[in-house]
């Protein structure tokens, strides 16, 4: 994981992710870098995120990372998928940085609505568990 002075590599569906974290997760291991990480970007807004729409420093602790990292994979692609969707509706290329505060107020802007959240969380299986979700509008 990249120090935290020196900000995060976050997959772009991740965005939604964090915020809807209740410390739920795929193992100890994984809940408590999640929590980590969510808490120095709660402690910190102009902490500097790189998107990305491959492996990133919350995928570092998941037991899944492998079969998600893994080219051919169904559950890579789709999770791909997820990322390439978010990126575009905001509007920012693969690779961007930019600061937490600022890309968390530009998804609230452009993809809060039940449309947008459906089309990135419809398959995944924390939604009875994740804040983001549960509290979909639109
Ligand atoms: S429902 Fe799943 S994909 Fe959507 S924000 Fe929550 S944890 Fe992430
Ligand atoms: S399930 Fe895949 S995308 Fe999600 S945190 Fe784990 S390794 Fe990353």
């Amino acid at each position: 994981m990249q120090s935290e002075q020196n900000g995060f590599k976050i997959r772009a569906h991740h965005l939604f992710c964090m915020q809807g974290f209740q410390g739920y997760g795929y193992s100890p291991a994984f809940v408590s870098n999640m929590r980590e990480v969510v808490s120095a970007l709660n402690r910190e807004p102009c902490l500097k995120l790189e998107l990305v729409s491959g492996c990133d420093d919350i995928c570092a602790c998941c037991p899944n990372r492998l079969e998600c990292s893994r080219q051919a994979s169904e559950k890579a692609g789709r999770i791909k998928g997820m990322d390439h969707f978010v990126l575009e509706k905001l509007g920012l290329g693969d690779g961007t940085v930019l600061e937490a505060g600022e890309l968390f107020r530009l998804v609230h802007k452009k993809l809060r609505n039940a449309s947008c959240i459906e089309a990135v969380c419809g398959n995944c299986g924390w939604r009875d568990k994740c804040l983001w979700y549960l509290q979909k509008n639109g």
